[in-house]
């Protein structure tokens, strides 16, 4: 789970890396509100979770108050590489001297932790690691012993920093890699680590990835990927992921994969799914009907296309709950694909209940007729 900047600079300071003062808004009247309070220049920086967002000019320095209100709300109406902005930390700006780049995260080819080191930071990390790689230092660390002090200031040697910044920065990347350690995360990333006019080292950006599965054993609260909309809410009580889409026919695979490949087809015949649903996998028939009710409550849907495999799932389990959702919404326009376990008994229970349904696995032509006549062609 990867957090936010402002979440992953909390928990930075909370074990002693320093960052400028800063606070979460949700509005351009907060923004102000914030900005006022912390004193101008302030910087204002879109909320979401890629990166790269000072070139998608989701960062901004403001000096002149009057220009704050204008600029939070062109960067909270932002949407960058696909993720719509829903908050903005607002910062007091610093004055920087030079920025740096710390990291620490697994090194999956050796199977250990590394720390990684340059004095080139705020760019791209990764050209810098690929053009030049001498100026980023590395080191494994150990996962049993804690890493000392002494140890990191003999890593930075090279990095030929003056003594006064090399205590400084020695101690905070001592504490960036208890942080990792403590919080079993999969990366620790500050970047920029800036020297400041004024000679003081402090976190300008962080980027920590924690381990999904740790994080109720550490008490940390899960951020991301949580169900927002009613639509996927409904789908996260019945066990399976809600995908909402911008096209008109709704599509419910038995599987991803199954899912995936039912969207090529539904785009083969000119059309564009509404929503996915991957109910893959030991599904009952309630939670059929379930699935099938949030495909039909989907705005815009005009039908639902079920393509099943019966595996894992039971093509008779199934067909019941195709039944219980047309008996909720009756005169909803359903079209149904299922082969495998059972397939004669849910196929029957189709017939009698006149569903439209496919059983070849051959059948394109059959299914494309069948999604043509969920739009009544
Ligand atoms: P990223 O582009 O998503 O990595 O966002 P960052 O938080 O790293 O910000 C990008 C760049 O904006 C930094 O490398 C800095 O050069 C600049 N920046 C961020 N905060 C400040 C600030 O407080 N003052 C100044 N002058 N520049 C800042
Ligand atoms: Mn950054």
């Amino acid at each position: 789970m990867r957090l936010l900047e402002h979440e992953g600079k909390s928990m930075l300071r909370s074990f002693g890396i320093p960052t400028p003062e800063e606070c979460v808004v949700h509005s351009v009247e907060e923004a102000v509100a914030a900005a006022a309070r912390l004193g101008f220049p302030v910087v204002v920086k879109a909320q979401v979770l890629t990166g790269g967002r000072g070139k998608a000019g989701g960062v901004k320095v403001v000096e002149d108050p009057s220009e704050l209100p204008e600029t939070a709300e062109r960067i909270l109406g932002m949407t960058i590489k696909g993720e719509v902005c829903k908050a903005l930390l607002v910062a007091k700006s610093v004055d920087i001297a030079s920025e740096m780049y710390a990291g620490i995260t697994i090194d999956g080819q050796a199977g250990l932790p590394v720390l990684m080191f340059s004095l080139a930071g705020g760019m791209d990390i990764e050209s810098v690691a690929a053009t030049q790689p001498e100026k980023l230092l590395t080191m494994h660390l150990s996962s049993l012993k804690p890493l000392e002090v002494w140890q990191v200031m003999d890593f930075l040697r090279k990095a030929e920093l003056p003594s006064p910044l090399l205590v400084e920065v020695a101690g905070i990347l001592t504490r960036m890699a208890r942080c990792f350690f403590e919080r079993e995360a999969h990366v620790v990333e500050i970047n920029p680590l800036v020297v400041t006019t004024a000679g003081a080292v402090m976190a300008l950006d962080a980027k920590v990835v924690l381990d999904k599965d740790s994080l109720k054993r550490l008490g940390i609260a899960q951020t991301d990927g949580l169900p927002e909309t009613e639509l996927e809410l409904r789908a996260a009580a019945i066990g399976v992921r809600y995908v909402a889409l911008d096209g008109d026919i709704a599509v419910l695979g038995g599987g991803a994969g199954l899912g995936m490949a039912t969207m090529d087809l539904v785009h083969y015949c000119g059309r564009k799914p509404a929503c996915f649903i991957d109910c893959g996998g030991g599904i009952t028939s309630k939670a059929t009907a379930e699935a099938m009710r949030i495909c039909l409550d989907t705005p815009g849907a005009k039908g639902v296309i079920f393509n099943a495999f019966g595996g894992g799932n039971n093509c008779e389990t199934m067909a019941l709950g195709v039944l219980e959702a047309l008996r909720d919404r009756p005169g909803a326009r359903v079209m149904v694909k299922m082969r495998g376990h059972s397939q004669d008994e849910g196929w029957a229970l189709l017939r009698e209940n006149g569903v439209p349904y496919v059983t070849d696995e051959t059948s394109q032509v059959a299914m494309q007729r069948l999604i043509n006549s969920i739009y009544g062609e």
